[in-house]
């Protein structure tokens, strides 16, 4: 046969399939090949009778860590779907680690006494003053096997070394797994209530069968949890396996602790906050079949498991479930696809379930299960929603208003905690001149800088580059500078100001930088250690801390007037899973949301957790003035260091498309401008943004597909985005 090999080197030249003499090489094994001169890694792709080109060069070597069948009919379908390259998707299904060869696999050595001598004769064979090597030999006396880094620890590795050279010990190498979050403890499983094992069973009974999809529509603190856990221990004892997806940020020694309580070494995680030795090692582990439950953010939809059961999208609606960087995809779609060729159950879980997914279970496209009571039988914690316009009236600039400060105290003096929600990071938004309203700015993006207090810098939150903090206006030289929107650090210092012996926590991008470091805020938190835990939507998701019984929501309006059609469901989301880390053992929890804007709907919903009202509400509004669901947003984004070539790239793009579209329908909207951020890492940013029937969109991509390729270039890369999450 001859193989398809795609050579696994990132130049976009050789994004082609290339010809080799198969041999005994399968579809989906990793090889060995010759390449121009050198020697290289590829993956087969496909195999065939014949090929156009004579004298082919043969496979040199099959090697380890290849791509599964059923991925690999993933891997294509990605190709298409999104028009992607093969040597870009390839990152998603196999680890770099293993590409890469720079890895090693660990290795451990153990040692024990040569058996073909006894004790004494090994003693009678050192020297009498040798008191380490003597130590070690009655160490190992009666049979022990004990790893060699641990003698060395104890009696030095030149007492084992000399042991093991005069032939009295044994060494002995294994492969050893590096397997994360070994200590990280859980409680295990509870029984099941009556509406859990309801909503399990359902699961299960379609798992047993040939799969389907579920929406999972549980309030905060319903249990859902304990449902996925159940259905992937059923997936499990039915010989199958499981993979379970998380949003990055709710990947917390929490999940990770109950999982590994469950499940030991059964689970493998797949997280990038791993090192990469540990990252390489559960991947492998699945790969083999060790492990049979793959955990981790959505990267981890591409887990090397056959004989799927199931797949869970834990906090379905996240938005990171779409990833906005190459390669572009959207993971429950693709999760969705993997499970219907598997055969497997997909269930899809929230307690405020995207609006596409929704109307899609409304519809029948999928079962609908509801889980609508909290675990305690205590009612989703009150909500107060407070008037900030009124508040400045009669008199309060500060950041809190006054039931907020009240409600504050009282937590404090009840030695109960806090969450304060904000959601902006930093001190303030801005910096501006008073005088001549010069603002900020970062030199590579069209965005203005914002005040981190704690290292006195200012900070570009696109692209991450700092310059020195402004004391003068470099423009007209004045010195009154104004400070814009509060952040996370001005409130956790407003905290302290109010309660000087509060112990505060912050969470956000600048304190979660390091390895585990939001675990690390998050348990310390769990523990008591603070009272009150300032953050923006990081502190949203999933956490489950008894003692809390306040959470507060400043400046909950901010993203509600965001040109995006998405900002209200957004806010809603964002509240209520805010507002449901409140109240979630038997302690009573309130929550008081701060806004200028009051009577808006989405508070109005939000305040009695009326999901049901809200989705009829915000579909009604999208249906008339056809945003999705009842569309598709399509969204060609060029970016170039050159201006001129990024204008005359994107108008090129633009004249085909609307030549194209021109007596066909399914066109609703199509416009060529700038993007909404002109310019990121000093690259220039241009768009043509469509919006297209359901019906035809399809069709009408494949088309955009061919046009964009044809003018991108490594120099101006263009992209095609569907539904993307953010229009920056
Ligand atoms: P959700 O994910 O729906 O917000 P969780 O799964 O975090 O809710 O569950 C909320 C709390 O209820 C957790 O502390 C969990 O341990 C507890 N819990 C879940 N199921 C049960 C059960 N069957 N019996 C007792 N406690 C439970
Ligand atoms: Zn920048």
């Amino acid at each position: 046969m001859i193989a398809e090999v795609i050579i696994d080197v990132s130049a976009s030249e050789l994004d082609r399939v290339f010809d080799y003499e198969g041999g005994s090489a399968r579809e989906g094994d990793r090889v060995s090949v010759e390449f121009g001169r050198k020697k290289t890694e590829g993956f087969v792709i496909g195999l065939k009778e014949k090929s156009e080109y004579p004298n082919l060069k043969p496979i040199l070597e099959v090697l380890e860590g290849g791509i599964k069948p059923p991925l690999l009919s993933l891997m294509h379908h990605m190709v298409k779907r999104y028009n992607l390259r093969y040597v870009d998707v390839l990152r998603l299904f196999i680890p770099s680690e293993l590409r890469s060869g720079k890895v090693n696999e660990l290795t451990e050595t153990s040692v024990s006494l040569n058996t073909a001598l006894t004790y004494e004769e090994a003693v009678s064979s050192v020297r009498r003053g040798a008191t380490a090597r003597l130590a070690v030999l009655d160490y190992l006396k009666d049979g022990a096997v004990e790893k060699k880094s641990v003698l060395n620890l104890k009696f030095g590795a030149q007492a084992v070394n000399a042991l093991a050279a005069q032939g009295l010990l044994i060494e002995k190498t294994d492969k050893v797994s590096r397997v994360p979050y070994k200590a990280a403890a859980g409680e295990l499983a509870k029984e099941l209530t009556t509406a859990q094992k309801f909503v399990a069973d359902e699961i299960t009974a379609a798992l047993r069968k040939d799969g389907g999809k579920f929406l999972l529509h549980g309030v905060t603190g319903s249990g859902k949890t304990e449902v996925y856990m159940s259905v992937i221990s059923q997936a499990v004892s039915l010989g199958k396996t499981a993979i379970f997806l998380v949003p990055e940020i709710s990947l917390t020694p929490q999940v990770m602790g109950l999982m590994r309580a469950k499940f030991g070494d059964n689970v493998a995680i797949l997280h990038s906050g791993l090192s990469q030795g540990e990252r390489l090692d559960e991947w492998l582990r699945l790969h083999r079949g060790e492990a049979k439950i793959a955990v981790g953010a959505r990267s981890a939809v591409f887990a090397p498991l056959e004989n799927l059961g199931a797949i869970v999208v834990d906090e379905e609606h996240d938005s990171s479930y779409i990833s906005e960087s190459n390669p572009r995809y959207d993971t429950k779609e693709v999760a969705e696809l993997r499970a219907k060729n598997d055969g497997a159950a997909l269930v899809l879980g929230s307690a405020t379930p995207d609006i596409d997914a929704y109307l899609d279970a409304s519809r029948g496209g999928c079962r609908l299960l509801e889980l609508k009571q909290r675990i305690t039988g205590e009612a989703l914690p009150e909500m107060e929603i407070i008037d900030m316009v009124s508040e400045v009236r009669n008199g309060n600039r500060g950041i809190f208003s006054l039931r907020m400060r009240e409600e504050m105290e009282a937590v404090k003096s009840r030695g109960e905690q806090a969450m304060i929600f904000i959601n902006r990071r930093g001190y303030a938004s801005f910096v501006m001149c008073r005088e001549c309203g010069y603002v900020a700015k970062c030199s590579d993006c069209d965005v203005s800088l914002t005040y981190h207090k704690e290292d006195d810098r200012l900070k570009c939150h696109y692209c991450g580059k700092r310059f020195e903090n402004l004391h003068r206006c470099p423009v007209c030289g004045n010195a009154r500078l104004r400070e814009g929107r509060v952040g996370t650090e001005t409130v956790a210092e407003e905290i302290k100001k109010l309660f000087p012996d509060a112990r505060v926590l912050r969470m956000d991008n600048d304190t979660t930088a390091g390895k585990d470091a939001h675990y690390k805020i998050l348990s310390r938190f769990g523990a008591g250690e603070a009272d009150f835990l300032v953050g923006t939507q990081m502190i949203a998701k999933g956490h489950d801390f008894g003692n809390v019984t306040l959470v507060g929501i400043l400046d909950a309006d901010f993203s509600l007037y965001l040109s995006d059609y998405r900002s209200a469901e957004r806010v809603f989301q964002l509240v209520t899973q805010v507002a449901g880390r409140a109240g979630r053992a038997d302690k009573k929890g309130c929550v008081l949301l701060q806004t200028f804007a009051p009577k808006h709907y989405v508070f109005r919903y939000a305040k009695d957790y009326d999901y049901g009202g809200f989705f009829k509400k915000e579909c009604n509004s999208r249906e008339v003035s056809k945003f999705p669901p009842f569309s598709k947003i399509v969204r060609v984004l060029v970016s170039s260091l050159d201006e001129a070539e990024a204008t005359e790239t994107v108008k090129n793009i633009y004249k085909e498309i609307k030549a194209y579209s021109e007596g066909r329908s399914g066109f609703i909207y199509l416009q060529a401008m700038k993007s909404p951020v002109k310019r990121i890492q000093q690259r220039f940013r241009f768009q043509v943004l469509m919006r297209l029937e359901n019906e035809s969109a399809e069709e009408i991509c494949a088309r955009v597909f061919e046009i964009t390729d044809k003018y991108a270039s490594s120099k101006t890369p263009c992209f095609v985005e569907i539904n993307p999450q953010s229009l920056v």
